[in-house]
């Protein structure tokens, strides 16, 4: 008998799955999504008349702050063969991820949700499976590939139970975690752990390009400036960073913020009108009201199919609707974020540290929907394939700068 333990705000998509992949009686499934048996008659009687097509779904597309909005996730179409219970608790991830076979179950129920293994070089469907080494052999191009090949994992020496562990810390790490913390933990180099978490951070990038807002929507556009703060720094690293890369010490960062829903943020060259306005017509849907402080750069929204207000900060905070304080909520998380990487962050790589907070605002538990940390141990990795990053890649190449943060 299976079990699958679902959040409360995937049990309709989720139900709609188990219904539409086994008959089982009603009392079975309302026990087993845990739910009353009249829900389960409700979402019984929606789905008989849909049967098995149903392959892997997306989910569902709720309004609102949900871990489900427009993310692309396939989490939770976990292999319906195994009996599988999902860690809900670092020490239940632990304890599950220690066990070889169930990790390489779990790594596949993630890599090919539909249970149809293809080969991630030429697609073929046509390989033979070496059980002894959980690798296959692809008849077509003749090559083997492990679970790894394709996803964030790829060409790692280190095993999956380390990895497992690695995204779990990350992605509930409200203040932000050092690699200095997670090679403690797991028992590697900084070095490695460095490496690790800049490729979990490209699994915790949203891709979608779903615009914020709409009609009848209320969004924030703030800027903010991370970085600098070279007192603190070592005279070296001062040297390095600010004359001789020519970089200034403090990056600009633009977020923008759907009120009760998503925020966006990215790390922008310059706050001049171009940059930040660019920004805003990429993520920002059209209608959509806009409330920003009173910076020359914003100027012109109105003309662009926005509904546009600003605040004087020099002035006030905050007038009626119009203010930027949600986003400021996001920016001391952000900040508390950075601060929790012991160390000032390379500039070239602050956008990597951006989305990680995204992730997690977006991901937070809220009054309307609890988001439990194994919800976004899942929602991270339900986006390990089709992503990958080399050393090289990440560091630039024949550079040889110290890693720190
Ligand atoms: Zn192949």
């Amino acid at each position: 008998m299976q079990q699958v333990i679902i959040p409360s705000a995937a049990r309709g998509p989720l139900s709609y799955f188990l219904l539409s992949t086994n008959h089982q009686p009603l009392n079975s499934i309302s026990s087993r999504i845990r739910t009353s048996k009249k829900l389960a008659c409700k979402l019984f009687r929606m789905n008989t008349s849909k049967t098995q097509d149903l392959k892997p779904f997306r989910m569902n597309t709720y309004k609102g702050n949900n871990i489900l909005d427009t993310q692309d996730v396939l989490g939770y179409a976990l292999s319906m063969k195994t009996t599988l219970q999902l860690p809900k608790t670092l020490q239940e991830a632990v304890a599950f991820f220690s066990d070889p076979q169930r990790r390489f179950d779990y790594a596949i129920a993630l890599r090919w949700p539909d249970g149809k293994v293809t080969c991630p070089r030429c697609d073929s469907t046509e390989h033979s499976f070496i059980s002894t080494r959980r690798i296959w052999f692809c008849k077509e191009c003749k090559k083997q590939f492990t679970v790894k090949v394709g996803t964030i994992f790829e060409d790692s020496a280190l095993g999956m139970d380390k990895w497992m562990i690695a995204v779990w810390l990350i992605v509930n790490a409200k203040n932000g975690i050092s690699s200095y913390e997670i090679a403690r933990a797991l028992g590697v180099t900084q070095k490695s752990a460095w490496f690790m978490m800049h490729r979990i951070r490209l699994a915790m990038h949203n891709k979608d390009f779903v615009k914020l807002g709409g009609p009848g929507s209320e969004v924030e556009v703030d800027e903010t400036f991370i970085g600098g703060a070279a007192r603190f720094m070592h005279p070296a690293r001062r040297k390095r960073v600010i004359t001789e890369r020519g970089v200034k010490d403090k990056a600009p960062v633009v977020g923008i913020l759907e009120r009760g829903g998503r925020v966006h943020a990215n790390v922008i060259p310059t706050r001049r009108k171009h940059h930040l306005q660019a920004e805003i017509r990429a993520h920002v849907a059209a209608k959509s009201a806009i409330y920003t402080d009173a910076l020359m750069s914003y100027q012109g929204l109105n003309n662009q199919d926005f509904v546009h207000q600003t605040i004087d900060h020099a002035e006030r905070y905050v007038q009626g609707q119009v203010h930027t304080n949600g986003l400021e909520n996001f920016w001391s998380l952000l900040k508390r974020g950075l601060k929790g990487t012991y160390i000032a962050v390379e500039p070239f790589h602050l956008f990597r540290y951006v989305d990680e907070q995204v992730f997690r605002y977006n991901n937070r538990a809220t009054k309307e929907h609890f988001i439990g940390d194994g919800d976004r141990f899942q929602m991270a990795m339900s986006h390990i394939a089709n992503r990958r990053i080399t050393y090289q890649e990440l560091t630039g190449k024949g550079t040889d700068a110290i890693h720190q943060a």
